[in-house]
């Protein structure tokens, strides 16, 4: 018997999609389950209602799964420096996170946007 979508899917493997041999039934696989989807549900929702469990416990993804851009002006200099915020993580133009791969600018769009 397969189960209905519940709200949330907890797995270490992300969800698939198959299509059931036997009955033509779509189904979405996940941590062993097997859930009734309709024909409408698509990847990118299962991906998105999705949280990756390691040994047991919750991996949080990352809130940022595009990539974002912002501007911060340096309030010393002047110049305009451009953040990137991507599901690969963070960058910044400015010299110090060349350096650093840190900077004030990334803490301050991170704290502004709640990222
Ligand atoms: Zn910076």
């Amino acid at each position: 018997m397969h189960k209905p979508l519940p709200e949330k899917i907890y797995s270490f493997m992300p969800p698939i999609i198959i299509q059931s041999p036997n009955d033509g039934q779509r189904l979405a696989v996940a941590g062993g389950q097997w859930y009734v989807i309709d024909e409408n549900m698509t990847l990118d929702y299962l991906r998105s209602i999705w949280t990756r469990i390691v040994g047991g416990k919750a991996i949080e993804p990352s809130k940022v799964t595009e990539r974002v851009e912002y501007t911060v002006e340096s309030s010393r200099t002047g110049e305009v420096y451009t953040i990137t915020f991507g599901p690969s993580g963070s960058h910044c133009t400015c010299a110090g996170y060349g350096f650093r791969r840190k900077c004030s600018h990334i803490d301050k769009i991170k704290t502004q946007h709640s990222l």
